[in-house]
C-alpha cells in the first residue's frame, strides 16, 4: 500500500497527520503497521531509510501524533494544552533523540529516536509563545489540516502550496475566466 504522506515543513505536524484513534480518523490511517511506520520515516523529511520500527515504537508514534494532534489544536483555539498530551510528548522525548553526523543524515538511526527527535520538535514549538503563535490552520475551504507558518512575513494561507494552494488559484482562475470580459 502506498500513501500519500503529507509534507507541512514542519515534522511534528506532518506525523500529527498520519491518522488518529477512531472510526471519523480511520480513513486517514498512513501507519496501520510498524513497517508502514518504516516506509513513513523513510519518506518523512527525516529521511530515515530503514527504521525496523516494532510493534512499541508503533505504539509511541500514534499516542506521539494524537497528543500531538490535540495539542495544535488547543494552541490555534488559544486554549491551555491537555496535561495528558503534555505528558505524552514529554514521553515520548525522554528517549535518546538522532544523531546528527556531519557528512550528513544519522548515526544509527532508530524508530525509537526519531520519534523523540519529533517529540522535541514539539515541545520547541509548543514552549515558545513565537512559535506557538505561527500555527494555522488551512486557509481552505475543504480543509482543516494545520500548520506552522514558517515564513518571514507569517503570511501562509495552505497546510502545502502544491495541494491546497494550486487548487485554489486553479479555481480562482477558471472564475477569472467564466466572468466577462
Ligand atoms: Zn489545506
Amino acid at each position: 500500500m502506498t500513501y500519500d504522506y503529507r509534507h507541512t515543513g514542519r515534522i511534528s505536524i506532518d506525523l500529527a497527520l498520519t491518522g488518529g484513534e477512531g472510526p471519523a480518523f480511520a480513513r486517514f490511517e498512513v501507519i496501520p503497521t510498524p513497517a508502514d511506520l518504516d516506509a513513513w520515516l523513510a519518506q518523512s523529511d527525516l529521511g530515515i531509510p530503514r527504521a525496523r520500527a516494532t510493534e512499541d515504537d508503533l505504539v509511541v508514534a500514534r499516542a506521539l501524533r494524537w497528543a500531538i494532534w490535540h495539542a495544535v489544536g488547543a494552541a490555534i483555539d488559544g486554549e491551555p494544552l491537555r496535561r495528558a498530551d503534555v505528558r505524552a510528548i514529554e514521553d515520548a522525548a525522554a528517549a535518546a533523540p538522532l544523531l546528527p553526523r556531519i557528512a550528513g543524515g544519522w548515526r544509527d538511526p532508530t524508530a525509537r529516536s526519531a520519534l523523540s527527535t519529533i517529540a522535541r520538535d514539539a515541545i520547541a514549538l509548543f514552549a515558545d509563545p513565537e512559535q506557538r503563535g505561527r500555527l494555522r490552520r488551512c486557509a481552505a475551504d475543504n480543509c482543516i489540516v494545520p500548520f506552522y507558518d514558517g515564513s518571514r512575513p507569517g503570511r501562509r494561507r495552505w497546510c502545502e502550496d502544491r495541494r491546497c494552494g494550486d487548487r485554489h488559484r486553479h479555481r480562482t482562475h477558471r472564475q477569472r475566466q467564466k466572468e466577462p470580459a
